[in-house]
């Protein structure tokens, strides 16, 4: 995630987090309700197709439910080579079947076969019981939670994450997830309660983070959010150096070619 933590806003204010939602919907639209809403299938979702496009996954994901269907009872049953074939989807296929073999095992052995009770804990808990299956940390445990309508949370991935920080909502730190609390910290007093205006916040913050806010290169140019970006106005203040031209430029070179000292 680009680096904003020696980057600190200037003169202008961070956006307050609704007017930051409300150019991203002018940007990008209001966005379609999640697909897939069950605390069971959005973990399937999660896993189905790892380190992969959004297109990609949801491919697998409906051929998962073609081929073999989305209950833990029918994945458990399902040949090898069919899950495999499954996760050729994914960048990484290789540990997909495993995967989905092991979430189905731990659904029918620890909950039952149904997760729908998780979402009538308190929220410490159920994203404690989410987070005993593969590839769900914190963030995705409280996506999977906000999705469902559990709790009022805003799960946000790498890529709703990274504008967040971005823009001024807390400091990236030395670990993803010392990052992800201090953005969820600054972040909070601001945030919507009902779960609408959540969904729409978390889905609107990682469109913007896969399209503009890019990790390697954001596209800052066409960021409507720009002139109230912490990181783009650091990044255009910070000094720029000048392409050495003529003579320097000759010295340069003939330096550079010179044969390095021997070492001592
Ligand atoms: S101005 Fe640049 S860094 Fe800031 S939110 Fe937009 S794309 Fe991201």
């Amino acid at each position: 995630m680009g680096g904003v933590s020696d980057r600190e806003p200037k003169a202008r204010r961070r956006p307050a987090l609704a007017e930051a939602i409300a150019i991203l919907r002018g940007l990008y639209g209001k966005p379609e309700p999640p697909a897939v809403t069950d605390p069971f299938q959005q973990i399937l979702w999660e896993n189905v197709a790892y380190l992969t496009s959004d297109a990609k996954r949801a491919e697998a994901f409906a051929m998962l439910e073609q081929n073999v269907g989305l209950e833990p009872k029918r994945i458990l049953a399902a040949p090898l080579s069919t899950l495999q074939q499954i996760g050729r989807k994914a960048i990484l296929p290789s540990g997909t079947a495993a995967k989905l073999y092991q979430i189905a095992e731990i659904a029918l052995e620890e909950f039952g076969g149904t997760l729908r009770p998780i979402l009538k804990l308190p929220l410490k808990n159920a994203k404690n019981a989410l987070r005993k299956f593969p590839s769900i940390g914190e963030p995705a445990a409280e996506k999977i939670l906000l999705f469902a309508r559990a709790h009022p949370v805003l799960g946000l991935d790498s890529n709703g994450l990274r504008p967040l920080l971005r823009l001024g909502f807390g400091r990236e730190e030395r670990n993803y997830a010392a990052s992800y609390h201090s953005a969820q910290e600054a972040v909070a007093p601001e945030l919507p309660r009902d779960f609408d205006s959540l969904i729409e916040a978390a889905q609107l913050l990682r469109r913007h983070g896969q399209e503009l806010c890019k990790r390697s290169h954001p596209r800052c140019e066409a960021c409507p959010l720009r002139g109230r970006c912490a990181y783009a106005q650091a990044a255009g203040t910070e000094p720029t150096r000048s392409r050495p031209t003529g003579s320097r430029r000759r010295r340069e070179i003939v330096r550079s070619r010179r044969p390095a000292p021997h070492p001592k």
